[in-house]
């Protein structure tokens, strides 16, 4: 078992706290995405985890003991995690089967054992047939496989990714997404997943815990993350969506743009303002009608499968919308929208 629990954990650069007293726990066996913009502290509490940067305060413990805390750590090579960079890291030098061999010899496995275990990867890894190569000869995508297979051979206890998918191009990024997924339920390695990418961290994880300053803002599992965003930032930063403003005016309903609107989920401030989001995808565009809001058609977007409008209610507030490719409005065009209570989320300042 490899619960992973950092608590309290800060990193100071002069004054400012890239880590903020950060509280985390990742269960054993669990895929854990850090996700947040840039800057937020994504990498560097993956170096506190794998012993490359020193915490100034808080710690971190790998089922039970303490491997950090200020200014005492267990050295990285004695932590069994392995840990995946942007660039793949790959020796130039030695073949694909030597690259990941090369963690193996280093514990001074037996020969034929280490031979067995390659091999047996690699196959995982659908890389059998390029063994003998040099990382040159391969493709972006074969090399990110030939990291995750050097990082996975050696079983480590914990497994961390930093942004594995970003040098590849998008049709590949989201083949490897699945990938990732696919073996971690296949070798279930406890995993911290750092990325900035919403729908990378949505197909990977188990759970999501989204950082904003050093901290985390909510975490939870994916979907709880996208349908019961708790504050303006996480709701923003997993999907779009539509953010109204105005004050409550009782204990679910709230005033915003003179629309009354009646959130069956959440909490408002404290402050007596109302914060409501809404999906534009669960906003219901129709004919105007007495218990619609009246907008006008800004914009109409073909995508295809869908619609995507800019509807301007009457005070000026433009709301995005997403409706079937049946629902057709045109620019200019008077329409009603209604607002779901089952999807109106209040939302704290
Ligand atoms: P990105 O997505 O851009 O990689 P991140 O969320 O991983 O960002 P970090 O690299 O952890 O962010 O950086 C967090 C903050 O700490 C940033 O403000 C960064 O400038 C600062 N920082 C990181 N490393 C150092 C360092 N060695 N010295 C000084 N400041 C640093």
């Amino acid at each position: 078992m490899s619960r992973l629990e950092l608590a309290g954990l800060t990193k100071r650069f002069g004054a400012h706290a890239a880590v903020d007293a950060l509280d985390l726990t990742v269960d054993s066996g669990t895929l854990v995405s850090l996700l947040g913009p840039s800057g937020c502290g994504k990498t560097t509490t993956l170096r506190l985890v794998s012993g490359f940067a020193v915490p100034d305060a808080g710690s971190i413990s790998v089922a039970g003991q303490m491997v950090s805390s200020a200014g005492r750590i267990v050295p990285p090579e004695r932590r069994e995690m392995s840990m995946i960079f942007q660039s793949y890291a790959l020796w130039p030098h030695l073949t694909v089967a030597e690259n990941v061999a090369y963690g193996l010899k280093l514990r001074r496995q037996p020969r034929a054992e280490v031979e067995q275990r390659v091999r047996a990867m690699l196959e995982t890894m659908q890389l059998w047939p390029y063994e003998a190569r040099y990382p040159a000869e391969l493709s972006g995508g074969q090399q990110q496989r030939v990291g995750l297979a050097r990082a996975l051979v050696v079983e480590p206890k914990i497994l961390l990714l930093d942004e594995p998918l970003s040098n590849l191009d998008a049709n590949l990024r989201e083949d490897m997404r699945h990938e990732i997924r696919r073996l971690h339920d296949r070798f279930h390695y406890t995993t911290i997943y750092v990325t900035h990418d919403q729908a990378e961290a949505m197909t990977t994880s188990d759970m999501i815990a989204v950082m904003r300053d050093g901290k985390i803002e909510q975490s939870g599992s994916p979907e709880d993350i996208y349908e019961r965003p708790q504050t303006e930032f996480v709701a923003r930063f997993i999907g779009s969506t539509n953010i109204l403003r105005g004050r409550r005016a009782d204990a679910r309903d709230a005033e915003c743009d003179g629309l009354r609107l009646t959130c069956e989920t959440g909490d408002f401030p404290a402050d007596g303002g109302a914060i409501v989001s809404i999906r534009p995808h669960r906003i219901v565009l129709g004919a105007p009608a007495p218990d619609s809001a009246q907008a006008t058609v800004e914009r109409a977007v073909y995508l295809g499968a869908q619609w995507h409008y800019i509807a301007a209610l009457d005070s000026g507030t433009k709301l995005q919308v997403l409706t079937s490719s049946d629902t057709r409005a045109l620019v200019g065009e008077r329409v009603g929208l209604t607002f779901p209570p089952s999807h109106c989320r209040a939302l704290a300042r």
